[in-house]
């Protein structure tokens, strides 16, 4: 089966590809197949925080988020030893809270209505890039395309067959849904994010989000290690999360825990060649919070308008695609995440982290909102 453009993973990255396509090129979004190995909707382990820019990604395209369940925070906390900062958005929500195989059902859906041909249930297992095309080998048979899409997540299959020797930079998440507990003091429409574990060597936070499932109010509970202290001995993130848990009255042991790694992005990190472009975590997320879908989304914009001028100048060899990443409002909104997780996980000394969330509350409001959020508004 030949196709001009194979996009390998339905989740937000390449849904958002094939989105862009058909916005920016409507005649190669009808030559492009989307390959998913799961079945919507499918389980995908994530908070399912969206920050403004993945809203307004969405909106760019004509899609209302709002359509799906989902729960709002008004404002979220960053905590470090039981104080902290408080961040909200005037006249509106701080994060908006989705459960991802509602998520990513529903992007799929209005992809199709479109006329994005998806396939599902079928799972690459191989990308050979030729001079000529790029052979993609499934658990059903093989797939050629001019163009192929990596947009399946951070164990991605694309990238480890074209680049098999880059480093890979991954963190680590664990998650559990659990019942709201009512005399608890946290708020029922507040996120926090509470640094503590920095002072067990683990380079990330703890996390509390209101959710919903099937309709009931939920807590999502989850501990990020962003492992940029790799060579630090840090205590079990389980243990860490489960202490957590038990001041605020919940018992982890009984809830199940899972956890996922996620690869987030190095400005160094090598993103395309020829014929073949990462997108989504399979390129990087960030690695300050492990937040990956709004990237996902921007991304998406961003390869979808490479590809067109890959096809408009009949070059594919997507020689700039790594620096178009780089320089977009996307590319530096992750450089910066990069850096400042690496400033703010190394100096892991209560001192500092006291001095930063308790004392400098205005310049980390300021940085947050001018260099961290508030990308996608300049995306082109
Ligand atoms: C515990 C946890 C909590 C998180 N919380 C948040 C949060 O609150 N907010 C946030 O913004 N981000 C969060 N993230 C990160 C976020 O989940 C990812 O950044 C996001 O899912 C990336 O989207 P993607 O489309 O690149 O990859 P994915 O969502 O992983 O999608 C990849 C798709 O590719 C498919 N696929 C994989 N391999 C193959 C194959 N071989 N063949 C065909 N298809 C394949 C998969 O089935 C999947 O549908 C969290 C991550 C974790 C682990």
């Amino acid at each position: 089966m030949h196709y001009d453009i194979l996009i390998i993973g339905g989740g937000p990255a390449g849904i958002s590809t094939a989105l862009h396509l058909d916005q920016c090129a409507p005649g190669l979004a009808a030559r492009t197949l989307v390959l998913e190995k799961a079945n919507y909707p499918r389980p995908k382990l994530c908070a399912g925080a969206l920050v403004a820019d993945a809203e307004i990604l969405l909106q760019r395209l004509g899609l209302e988020v709002s359509e799906i369940p989902h729960m709002d925070a008004e404002s979220a906390h960053f905590e470090f030893e039981g104080n902290g900062l408080v961040m909200r958005v005037p006249k509106s929500h701080i994060l908006r809270i989705i459960r991802r195989d509602e998520f990513d059902a529903w992007l799929a859906t209005k992809a199709r209505e479109r006329g994005i041909v998806i396939s599902e249930g079928i799972a690459v297992e191989k990308v050979t890039p030729t001079a000529t095309d790029v052979l993609v080998s499934t658990d059903q048979g093989d797939y050629h395309a001019q163009v192929v899409v990596g947009a399946d997540g951070s164990n991605s299959i694309v990238r480890r067959c074209v680049f098999p020797e880059e480093p890979v930079y991954t963190s680590r998440a664990f998650e559990v849904l659990a019942q709201p507990i009512s005399d608890s003091n946290h708020g029922m429409k507040v996120a926090y994010f509470n640094f503590f574990p920095l002072s067990a060597g683990i380079a990330g936070y703890t996390w509390d989000f209101p959710t919903q499932l099937k309709g009931r109010p939920m807590r999502c509970w989850g501990i990020y290690d962003s492992k940029v202290l790799a060579e630090k001995t840090r205590l079990s993130l389980k243990e860490t999360l489960a202490a957590e848990m038990s001041l605020h009255g919940v018992n982890l042991d009984d809830y199940e825990l899972k956890g996922h790694p996620i690869c987030w992005f190095h400005p160094s990190s090598r993103l395309a060649v020829p014929r073949v472009i990462l997108v989504g975590d399979a390129a990087g997320a960030d690695s300050l919070f492990g937040e990956g879908i709004s990237m996902a989304l921007g991304y998406g914009r961003v390869a979808a308008r490479a590809i067109n001028d890959a096809f408009g100048r009949r070059d594919f060899s997507f020689r700039d695609y790594g620096r178009r990443i780089l320089f977009s409002p996307l590319g530096q909104a992750l450089t910066i995440r990069t850096i400042i997780s690496y400033i703010i996980y190394n100096l892991h000394w209560a001192w500092f982290q006291k001095l930063l969330w308790w004392r400098l509350k205005p310049i980390v409001i300021l940085v947050a909102r001018v260099f961290v959020l508030n990308w996608a508004k300049r995306m082109q």
